[in-house]
């Protein structure tokens, strides 16, 4: 069977300057992320096309920049929307702060990778007390034993 072939979205230059935004900054020009996706989404560079993370699904990178390995460009991965979930331990939470990668990082096809300011959004939504992680069905109940 022929693999599907992926779709290209692009990763967007910054609105604004951020700084204090976790970034990831690789030191070779491999993509920087890999996922398992068949076909799935390759995201590329907004400014010259280069491929940034491969065969990876929607709605797993959430408000972290990486640095192109090409053009040398910031670009980031958009805000986790109002409300959504971080999967519960599935969340890999980018501390605010520059990266160096010196190879490329495998991720698993559901696991989220989130930078602190999504992090932050999930607490401010939940209140105080509120976890910051979740399924988006809720609280799982979990099966007696037998
Ligand atoms: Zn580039």
């Amino acid at each position: 069977m022929e693999p599907r072939s992926p779709e290209r979205r692009q990763v967007p230059l910054p609105e604004a300057e951020t700084e204090t935004a976790a970034t990831l900054v690789p030191v070779h020009l491999e993509p920087v992320l890999r996922g398992e996706a068949d076909g799935g989404i390759d995201y590329v560079c907004g400014n010259c096309g280069t491929t940034i993370a491969e065969q990876v699904n929607a709605n797993q990178f959430y408000e972290f920049g990486v640095i192109c390995g090409h053009c040398k460009t910031l670009v980031c991965f958009g805000n986790l929307p109002e409300g959504r979930p971080l999967p519960s331990g599935k969340t890999v939470v980018l501390n605010d702060g520059k990266f160096l990668l010196s190879a490329t990082v495998n991720s698993g096809h559901d696991v989220v990778m989130a930078g602190e300011d999504a992090v932050r959004q999930r607490v401010r939504e939940k209140g105080n007390g509120g976890r910051a992680f979740g399924s988006p069905q809720g609280r799982a109940h979990r099966k007696p034993q037998e």
